[in-house]
C-alpha cells in the first residue's frame, strides 16, 4: 500500500500552492474589508486577471478535456488542488471551466454556450432546486411546455449559485408530467437571460448569495434542448456528483489553513503565565482537529481515486462530503474557540468561515442526503462494509 504522491502529483499540488501563497493570499486584507463593505472581496475583473496570471503557471482548465485547451487532470490531482484552493477564503477559482454537463451540448451548442463558458466570457448558473424541491429534486415543477419551435417555461428555481451574475441557465423543467422527473419526465434547457427570466438575489450569512430565478412564459428555443429530452434529471445528479468529492477538498484546504493559525496562536498567547498551547484542553482541541483533518483527507483522496478508476464514485464521494463538512464546521468552530474573543471579531477571517462552511453540510446535499445514499447503497447489497478493500 503507498499512502505517497507522485512527484508529478507533488509538483503540481505545489506550484498551486505557491501561486496562491504568492498571488492570491496577499489580497485577503482587502477582501476583508470590501466584505465589511458588502462589496465582493474580488470583482469579477480582477478574478479574471488573476485567472490569465494563473493560466502562464500553466494552471488552466483543470477538468477541461485537452482538446478545449484544458488540462484535463486526473481527479485526485483536481482534488489537490481545491484544497490549496480553499486554504485563501479569496473567492479566487483557477479558470477555464465550464460545468460537466456543458459537454453534452451539440457543436453549435458548445460554441455558443461551452467554449465562452471556458474563456470566462459567459457566466452560467445550473438551476434545478425549486421552493418546494430541493432534497427531494424529483418533485420539480418548473413547467417547460412545446409551443411550435418552441418550449414555454414558467415557474420559479431558487438558491441558486451565481443566479444573479449569469447571462445564462441550465433549467431542468418537466416536460412530461406523466412521468416522474427521475424518470423521464424532465428535460435540461440553456437559456439566456435575455429570453425574459429575472433573477432575485437571495441574503445569507454567507458572503456573496444565490438567486431564485423566475420564468413567466420564458420562450426557449428547441434547439436550446441540452443532451436528450427526458435527460434532464440525470444530467442534473451528474453536475452535483462531481461537487461531492471537490466540495471537501476545499474544506480541507481551509481545515488546514484555521488550525495552522490556530496551532500559532496557541504557541504565543499566554494566560495565567504560560502558553495556552501548554493547557490540555487546548491540546485536545488540536488534536481532535488533526485526526479528522486526516480521516477527511483519505476519504476524499479515496472518492477522487474511484472517480479516476471509472468506477461508480457515489457511495465514496458521499462518505466524503458527509464527513469533510463535517470536519470543517467542527474543526472552524474550535480555531474559534482557542482563539477566544479574537476568533469571533472580523478582525481575523474565521468568523469568516464559520459562517462560510456551514453551507458545506447543506448544498449539493444536505448530510441526511448523503447519510441517506451510503445507508441505502449497504443495505441494498450494492456496496460492502470495507470498499475496495472488502
Ligand atoms: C447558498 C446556496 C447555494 C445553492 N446553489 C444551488 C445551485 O447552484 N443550484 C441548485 O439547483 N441548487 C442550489 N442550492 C440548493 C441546495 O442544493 C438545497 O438547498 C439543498 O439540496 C437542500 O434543499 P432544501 O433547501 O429544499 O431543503 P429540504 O429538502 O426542504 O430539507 C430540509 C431539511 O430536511 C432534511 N430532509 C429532507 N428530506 C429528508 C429525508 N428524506 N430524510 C431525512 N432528512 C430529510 C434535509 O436534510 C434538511 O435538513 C443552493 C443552496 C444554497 C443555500
Amino acid at each position: 500500500m503507498d499512502f505517497s504522491l507522485t512527484d508529478e502529483e507533488r509538483a503540481i499540488r505545489d506550484t498551486a500552492r505557491q501561486f496562491i501563497t504568492k498571488e492570491v493570499v496577499p489580497l485577503e486584507q482587502e477582501a476583508l474589508l470590501r466584505e465589511r463593505r458588502h462589496q465582493p472581496g474580488l470583482e469579477l475583473s480582477e478574478l479574471r486577471e488573476l485567472q490569465q496570471k494563473a493560466k502562464k503557471f500553466g494552471f488552466w482548465g483543470l477538468s477541461t478535456p485537452e482538446e478545449y485547451g484544458g488540462m484535463d487532470l486526473p481527479a485526485v490531482l483536481q482534488s489537490l488542488i481545491w484544497t490549496e484552493v480553499g486554504r485563501t477564503f479569496v473567492q479566487f477559482k483557477f479558470g477555464g471551466e465550464a460545468d460537466n454537463i456543458l459537454y453534452y451540448a451539440n457543436d453549435a451548442q458548445k460554441e455558443e454556450f461551452l467554449l465562452p463558458t471556458i474563456e470566462g466570457e459567459r457566466i452560467s448558473c445550473f438551476a434545478i432546486t425549486e421552493p418546494g424541491a430541493g432534497s427531494d429534486a424529483a418533485n420539480i415543477k418548473l413547467r417547460a411546455v412545446r409551443d411550435g419551435d418552441d418550449w414555454v417555461l414558467n415557474g420559479e428555481k431558487t438558491f441558486i449559485t451565481n443566479g444573479n451574475d449569469a447571462d445564462f441557465a441550465i433549467v431542468v423543467g418537466v416536460t412530461d408530467p406523466s412521468r416522474k422527473a427521475s424518470n423521464g419526465g424532465a428535460t435540461a434547457f440553456l437559456v439566456d437571460r435575455s429570453m425574459g427570466w429575472r433573477s432575485e438575489f437571495i441574503q445569507t450569512m454567507g458572503e456573496g448569495g444565490p438567486a431564485s430565478l423566475i420564468f413567466s412564459d420564458v420562450r426557449v428555443p428547441h434547439r436550446n434542448i441540452l443532451g436528450e429530452i427526458g435527460q434532464g434529471f440525470e444530467l442534473g445528479m451528474k453536475w452535483i456528483g462531481k461537487g461531492r468529492y471537490l466540495i471537501p477538498s476545499n474544506a480541507l484546504g481551509i481545515a488546514e489553513r484555521a488550525l495552522g493559525m490556530a496551532i500559532e496562536y496557541a504557541n504565543t498567547r499566554e494566560t495565567f503565565g504560560a502558553k495556552i498551547g501548554t493547557n490540555q484542553a487546548i491540546q485536545w482541541m488540536i488534536a481532535d482537529s488533526e485526526v479528522e483533518l486526516e480521516a477527511a483527507r483519505w476519504l476524499i483522496l479515496r472518492a477522487a481515486w474511484t472517480v479516476d478508476q471509472g468506477e461508480d464514485p457515489r457511495h465514496a464521494s458521499s462518505m466524503a462530503k458527509l464527513y469533510g463538512a463535517g470536519m470543517v464546521n467542527r474543526v472552524v468552530d474550535r480555531v474559534m474557540q482557542i482563539h477566544g474573543g479574537m476568533g469571533y471579531t472580523r478582525e481575523l477571517p474565521i468568523e469568516r468561515w464559520y459562517r462560510q462552511v456551514r453551507l458545506m453540510r447543506i448544498y449539493e446535499g444536505t448530510d441526511e442526503m448523503q447519510r441517506l445514499i451510503i445507508s441505502r447503497d449497504l443495505l441494498r447489497g450494492y456496496t460492502k462494509i470495507g470498499g475496495h478493500l472488502a
